[in-house]
């Protein structure tokens, strides 16, 4: 196992920072983030212009194909940089499921998209209000009449719905054999008579929001189910486990951004007369800081390796997603404590990250769930026979 950076590697990272440095604003990105709700788009034009967006597309779809490891690593390059969540750097998982499913004419569309926007053209809409962990509890339906396919349903927390054109809705037949064979993947446009959206205002990732998405005999073709009917719970976890490591990464990049920022201001910032960083308190809290950004990039990438060298991770993503979520906002906690007062402002950066961060203990599967995946396995292993 070999974690130094290649020189392909290198020179990303290194375009990646003079990208950074010249087209990152933030004090615009803090009024986007606080004010208006919005992604800084203009940003995002120039990562889609540079070729970032395309991160780990396949080339015949248009990408440039890396490992996982780099994939993973620029997520984190991108957070440490700018100490933003921006939601580019995962597209090649997040649209993989489609592109590996969908019909030629869906990944078309898809890739068009993204190609040009720089995020997926859908929000996900998997959760419901009684099925948020436990995915089995899923009510969505999706009947058929007169050659049309309707569907009727609630689905909750779908991110970013209001500005995505579709919603990949998962539908469950309630007569199916097991609830995790009997769902299906289906593409609806968002403004079809029947969607109704309703806000809901996240205290973080202020770029955008959530929203309860009501359907109701909503009216679809047959050409809008993605790949195979009953399968579409199996079509949406082929790539979990990666895309767990990708939510996180972006905690370990804040975290590491933090971690930088109040390093600097522990030798500037003069209390009784010294910098605050001469008081050994400070340094531990540095210390251990250090400590869980090392052991959190060490998790991250080691599991990213398995992955690119066909190990399964199935135990080795959860633990990685549970302790880098963790990790990265004690990391944040930590860092906003070093700030004081100017630390709890809007205007602070590491503020803005504590926000951004916490989500990732409850998105994508709570702290307690990764428990609920990787403990019963890593007793398996040690089951007497
Ligand atoms: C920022 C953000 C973005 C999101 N975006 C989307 C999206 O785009 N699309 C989408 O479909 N969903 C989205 N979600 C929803 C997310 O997937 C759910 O919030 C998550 O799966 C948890 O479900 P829940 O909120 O219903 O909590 P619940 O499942 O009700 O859990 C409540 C508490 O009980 C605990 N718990 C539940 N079961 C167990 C168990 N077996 N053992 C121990 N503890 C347990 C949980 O860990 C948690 O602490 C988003 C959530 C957030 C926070």
């Amino acid at each position: 196992m070999d974690f130094s950076i290649t020189e392909e590697q290198e020179l990303l990272f290194e375009n990646l920072a003079e990208l950074v440095k010249r087209g990152w604003n933030e004090t615009e990105y803090n009024d986007l983030y606080y004010n208006r709700h919005e992604l800084p788009q203009g940003f995002i034009d120039q990562l889609i212009e540079a070729g970032f967006t395309m991160l780990g597309v396949p080339e015949e779809y248009g990408g440039t194909p890396v490992d996982y490891q780099t994939l993973v690593m620029f997520a984190v390059e991108l957070a440490r940089l700018t100490g933003a969540s921006l939601p580019v750097a995962s597209n090649a998982i997040s649209i993989d499921d489609i592109i590996s499913f969908g019909n030629p004419e869906q990944q078309k569309f898809i890739l068009e998209y993204v190609a040009k926007h720089g995020t997926p053209p859908f929000a996900l809409g998997f959760s419901e209000p009684q099925a948020g962990s436990d995915s089995s509890g899923i009510l969505t339906t999706a009947t058929r009449n007169g050659g049309k396919v309707y569907i009727n349903g609630h689905k909750s927390m779908v991110t970013d719905a209001d500005i995505s054109p579709y919603l990949l809705v998962i539908t469950r037949d309630l007569e199916g054999e097991t609830p995790m064979k009997s769902m299906s993947m289906w593409l609806v446009p968002n403004d079809a008579p029947g969607v109704k959206l309703e806000a809901l205002h996240k205290i973080g990732l202020k770029t955008g929001r959530f929203f309860e998405v009501y359907l109701e005999n909503v009216e679809l073709e047959e050409s809008a189910l993605i790949g195979v009917e009953g399968n579409g719970f199996m079509q949406l976890m082929k790539n979990f486990e990666i895309e767990r490591l990708m939510l996180v990464a972006t905690g370990v990049g804040m975290a590491e951004a933090a971690f930088e920022e109040v390093a600097r201001y522990a030798n500037l910032r003069e209390q009784f007369g010294k910098p605050i960083g001469f008081f050994q308190i400070v340094q531990e809290k540095l210390t251990d800081m250090k400590i869980k950004i090392e052991n959190m990039k060490t998790l991250l990438y080691k599991t990213a390796w398995k992955k690119d060298n066909g190990i399964s991770i199935q135990i080795d993503s959860a633990l990685a997603k549970r302790y880098c979520a963790i990790a990265s906002f004690e990391v944040l906690d930590d860092a906003l404590q070093l700030m004081g007062g100017i630390g709890y402002t809007e205007e602070s950066r590491i503020s803005r990250m504590w926000l951004d961060v916490r989500h990732l203990r409850i998105a994508g599967g709570t702290d307690e769930i990764m428990v609920h995946i990787g403990g019963r396995q890593l007793l398996k292993q040690f089951r007497y026979h």
